[in-house]
């Protein structure tokens, strides 16, 4: 009896530190779990995601969510994934929230500061994941906690799912859990905090990015191989000759202009806020079809040009085995963004066709099985999905009072992240972010990556608000 007593009185005890913790000054909490996250190295050469979904379950327990709503699943090992739940009224079926927790290699010697230390320094929080996408997980971590320290019911289950292997390599944590625990994720719809974002520029708020569409990622390998032979009586062909002149040809290549809904709502706003010169080259641009001149144009900008066509560019590049010898090999590697609705085969296809050489074997690199392989997949990347008034109108209302002035502009990734699978799921995917990042200071993959401290914290305060609008929208 009393040891029942007792262990009651240390329950209370303990739920009562953690709602304390919970009500503690919310920039505070998110800088605690964004320092946490940022030295957990979550790269693939040292932890992979496990250790980061471990502390964020651990944080969420101890702030009295149930075990049954906080569970930690994958494909085990280092590639294990965290997935929480915020009890909601049930009215409306759940809104999924998705963030990844692995980072990009960084190395100290690139670096001016230490990549895996948390640092504050100039108005500035450094360290790898700043930017992709630690603020992110520390941002809605924050906000699910405030929520439930504050016993807010919503409309809806709020699903938080921070995954492994965004970034590359094969176990992809938002794939994995749709494929095997899809009771687990299961949503209306997604927000994806690794995209959309507050564009600053000159120091001003300029744009709120809705993304809502993305380009589909590809590499394709570039191949020549030939006998060789002794450098002092040289042919007037070789593998090296061939596949420069291939390459060439790829850089020459313009792959057909194309709008979407998503990319023509992103170049009329663009058009309303430009001078009138450049708005009527963006209106030449919109109409159908579009003016040869605009197109010129637009095409010159290498910002505008990856949102109207697929692009594919040269980046890697090896041959030959000794300076005194004919080439037997030369190879290059190629690397795509395609627009929505064409597949990976598609344009293999139609690089085969601009190359116009068949002793240049252009295959596609798997990078799952790490393999090359004579055919790409067939799959296109979704469709836009359309813009859901209750995703839409609350960042219309919240921006306008954080961000006066500053449109909610729609718009189109020319990256590619896990919202490929979402949607292919059948769950409409929305990437918003509160966090402002200057145009020239976009440092994700980069050395000395930032985070702005006064843009983290305005994007804790946003995101709060936001998602709060979201699933309470009538
Ligand atoms: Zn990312």
């Amino acid at each position: 009896m009393r040891i029942r007593v007792a262990a009651a009185v240390a329950a209370i005890v303990i739920a009562a530190t953690a709602a304390a913790a919970d009500r503690q000054d919310p920039h505070q909490l998110a800088r605690d779990l964004f320092k946490e996250l940022i030295e957990i190295k979550t790269t693939e050469s040292a932890l992979g995601s496990t250790p980061a979904a471990e502390a964020m379950a651990q944080r969420l327990r101890a702030a009295g969510f149930a075990a049954q709503d906080v569970h930690v699943v994958g494909p085990g090992g280092r590639k294990q994934n965290m997935v929480a739940r915020l009890k909601g009224t049930g009215r409306k079926k759940p809104v999924l929230l998705i963030g990844h927790l692995d980072v990009v290699e960084a190395l100290r010697e690139d670096w001016t500061v230490d990549p895996f230390v948390f640092l504050e320094k100039d108005g500035y929080f450094y360290g790898r994941g700043t930017q992709d996408m630690k603020d992110g997980i520390a941002i809605m971590m924050t906000t699910l906690l405030r929520y439930h320290a504050e016993g807010y019911k919503p409309d809806r289950d709020i699903i938080l799912a921070l995954t492994a292997d965004e970034e590359g390599s094969n176990a992809n944590g938002v794939d994995w859990l749709l494929k095997n625990r899809r009771d687990l994720v299961d949503a209306e719809f997604v927000l994806n905090h690794d995209g959309g974002g507050v564009i600053v520029e000159n120091g001003k708020v300029v744009q709120v990015d809705l993304t809502a569409s993305e380009k589909v990622y590809a590499d394709f390998d570039l191949t020549v191989t030939n006998p060789g032979g002794h450098s002092s009586v040289p042919p007037r062909e070789n593998a090296i000759y061939s596949l420069a002149r291939a390459l060439d040809r790829v850089a020459e290549h313009d792959f057909a202009f194309e709008l979407n809904n998503v990319t023509r709502a992103y170049f009329e706003h663009i058009a309303k806020r430009s001078d009138a010169t450049y708005a009527g080259v963006l209106r030449g641009l919109l109409q159908t079809p579009p003016d040869p001149q605009a197109l010129q144009q637009i095409s010159q900008d290498a910002i505008y040009n990856a949102i109207v066509r697929t692009t594919c560019v040269a980046t890697r590049l090896s041959g030959g085995h000794a300076n005194n010898a004919l080439p037997q090999t030369a190879r290059a590697n190629v690397n795509c963004r395609i627009l929505p609705g064409h597949s990976p085969e598609e344009v293999r296809q139609e690089l085969v066709q601009a190359i116009a050489d068949p002793t240049v074997k252009v295959r596609y690199f798997n990078f799952l099985t790490e393999q090359l392989d004579d055919v790409a997949p067939n799959v296109r990347g979704y469709a836009p999905p359309p813009l859901r008034p209750d995703v839409l109108k609350p960042l219309e209302r919240v921006a306008a009072k954080m961000w006066p002035g500053a449109p909610v502009v729609p718009s189109m990734s020319v990256g590619a992240s896990d919202s490929i699978y979402t949607n292919a799921a059948g769950l409409p995917t929305y990437m918003v972010s509160g966090s402002a990042l200057a145009r020239d200071d976009v440092r994700a993959h980069g050395q000395d990556e930032r985070m702005g401290v006064q843009a983290f914290y305005s994007a804790v305060d946003f995101f709060y608000e936001y998602l709060r609008a979201v699933v309470s929208y009538k």
